[in-house]
């Protein structure tokens, strides 16, 4: 008996060894399209087509097993109603998508790359939105609102690195990048873009094109990074570099490791970015002056997280990453910290934390824009205190520090009067 059951699991075991299998499904469901990625344990044949009435795509793959619970996603999404699969001939897997009218689906293979296994990717992309379309064309008003590009790095199938309790940074990353946008937003005459506004994946060459088609005056991509060395922690500022005058072995390895993030997040083979150099970007005088303000910018960066925040690097750093290539703009590239650090990994997923970054970012750019004469910097503001108000409470709320209250109202002592009037420090 021991023997048999020996025996028929061998058996089984060999039947499967011939035969790919989809090991996962996962969805991500960006503003535009909506992406399945299938986790295969080898490449595979397969054939995709649609049917009308009702909609469906339809995606035979030869030689496959379903090995996937594809009732864990989150359907129906705005573009993909439900999903189910069955046996055909063969040992065929068919798989069906509900989708609603006018979807149209395009697919590639990726192969094994960067721990990721080979991939099916199936993009749903709905009917252009006409009204999107028109919003996009409206003419610009005479006064332009200074327009932030907030870019959150990684996002969907590609998780970023990842902390040793399995924190993503495309997680931290959004959040910084919300309460960023959050602020500028809330600033007269600014206004932000976040470049991704959720969990799904953006190509890094449709980050700049969405920069540019924002009018972006400014880009701040966000980012975490990870090290073996689990103490190391501290931010770094990074922008574009010309060319390898002073090469920087460090800052080329990251920007390597952040440009391959097509290659984990799932782009068309053949449509990566190789090298953002490839088409002479840096040509004209017009980006030179791009460059020489994303330094400046760069400074001003550093210079606020300095201010109660660790540093890894006290100068700018430079490197050819693939997201920074809109260079007509200031455009900066921001570690906020290593991911890799058990400690920072849990200050960066707290809200409090991610806001104190996400202020030093806010405030670079005000006195940025403040020096380029584009924002006037506002009247101070005036604190009149209310009854149970404390120095400690007050701060708080103005996100500012008792020390700094203390020094601009020369304040001597810690009793405050209620509708005593105190200036508040820019924070
Ligand atoms: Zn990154």
């Amino acid at each position: 008996m021991l023997g048999l059951i020996a025996f028929s699991t061998l058996f089984t075991h060999v039947s499967h060894v011939s035969a790919a299998s989809v090991n996962a499904i996962r969805m991500w469901t960006a503003p535009d399209h909506t992406r399945l990625v299938l986790d295969l344990s080898q490449s595979v044949t397969y054939d995709l087509f649609r049917l009308h009435n009702p909609e469906r795509v339809v995606i035979d793959l030869q030689k496959t097993k379903m090995n996937a619970n594809v009732s864990k996603l989150n359907l129906p999404d705005p573009v993909l109603l439900s999903i189910r699969h069955g046996k055909q001939n063969k040992g065929a897997t068919r798989i069906v998508l509900d989708v609603k009218d006018g979807v149209s689906p395009r697919s590639f293979l990726l192969k094994r790359a960067k721990g990721k296994p080979h991939r099916l990717v199936i993009d749903l992309t709905p009917r252009q939105n006409k009204i999107v379309k028109f919003k996009a064309q409206q003419p610009k008003s005479k006064h332009k609102d200074i327009i932030i590009a907030v870019d959150a790095g990684h996002g969907g199938e590609d998780p970023g690195a990842i902390g040793p309790n399995k924190l993503y940074e495309k997680q931290i990353t959004l959040g910084i990048a919300k309460a960023l946008a959050a602020m500028i937003d809330a600033q007269t005459g600014m206004k932000a873009v976040l470049v991704r506004n959720g969990d799904y994946f953006v190509k890094l060459r449709n980050r700049v094109k969405k920069v540019r088609s924002a009018g972006a005056d400014m880009m701040i991509s966000i980012h975490a990074d990870s090290v073996k060395q689990r103490q190391v922690k501290g931010a770094s500022v990074y922008t574009l570099s010309e060319s390898g005058a002073t090469p920087d072995r460090i800052a080329a390895a990251l920007a390597a490791k952040e440009n391959a993030s097509d290659l984990i997040g799932g782009v068309m083979p053949g449509q990566e970015v190789s090298d953002p150099f490839i088409r002479n970007i840096l040509g004209d005088m017009a980006k030179r002056d791009g460059l020489d303000s994303s330094e400046m910018f760069a400074n001003l960066v550093l210079t606020q997280l300095k201010q109660g925040l660790p540093i890894k690097y006290g100068k700018p750093k430079h490197a050819r990453f693939a997201v920074l290539t809109a260079l007509e703009i200031p455009s900066v590239l921001v570690e906020v910290d290593y991911i890799s650090n058990p400690k920072r990994e849990r200050l960066l997923q707290t809200k409090a934390h991610q806001k104190k970054l996400a202020q030093a970012m806010f405030t670079a750019t005000k006195s940025y824009f403040a020096r380029m004469g584009r924002l006037h910097q506002s009247a101070p503001t005036i604190h009149t205190v209310h009854q149970g108000d404390s120095l400690w409470s007050i701060a708080k709320k103005y996100g500012v520090s008792v020390s700094n209250i203390r020094k601009l109202n020369g304040l001597k002592q810690q009793a405050l009067r209620v509708g005593q009037r105190l200036r508040m420090p820019q924070s």
